[in-house]
């Protein structure tokens, strides 16, 4: 077995965060390096899905539930619009391999990351 991913140890408490939301399957974090006024990372409480690819073709029905959590905590904490983003691979900048979305909401500026 391979080491805990560091969101796993957070959801198990043995180090600190900062946990806004979950549901059975599915936590919210307030990512420690913020991006925008509002930046929380949706997860599922397993860990058996390294990326988003994975997850879909996994339990596309838990990838739905990620996609709840972030427009709950998204009309909680902010006006309910926001940015879902999945960093895919080294390459696309994945960090940490237990899948997560970024959930960036508040001011963002007008333009969108892409067009
Ligand atoms: P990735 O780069 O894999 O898409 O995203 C990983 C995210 O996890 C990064 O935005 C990073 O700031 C966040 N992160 C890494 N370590 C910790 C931590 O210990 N606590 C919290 N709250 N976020 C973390």
């Amino acid at each position: 077995m391979s080491e805990p991913s560091v969101f796993t140890r957070i959801l198990s408490g043995e180090i600190p965060g900062d946990i806004v939301a979950e549901t059975d399957r599915v936590f919210a974090l307030t990512d420690i390096h913020p991006q925008a006024p509002l930046h929380v990372l949706v997860i599922p409480k397993t860990e058996e899905f390294r990326d988003v690819t994975e997850l879909a073709a996994g339990d596309p029905t838990l990838l739905a539930e990620m996609v709840g959590l972030a427009r709950e905590v998204a009309t909680r904490h902010a006006d309910g619009e926001f940015r879902l983003l999945f960093n895919t691979g080294p390459g696309a900048g994945q960090t940490v391999f237990h899948v997560h979305a970024h959930v960036l909401a508040g001011d963002l500026g007008e333009k969108s990351l892409v067009g």
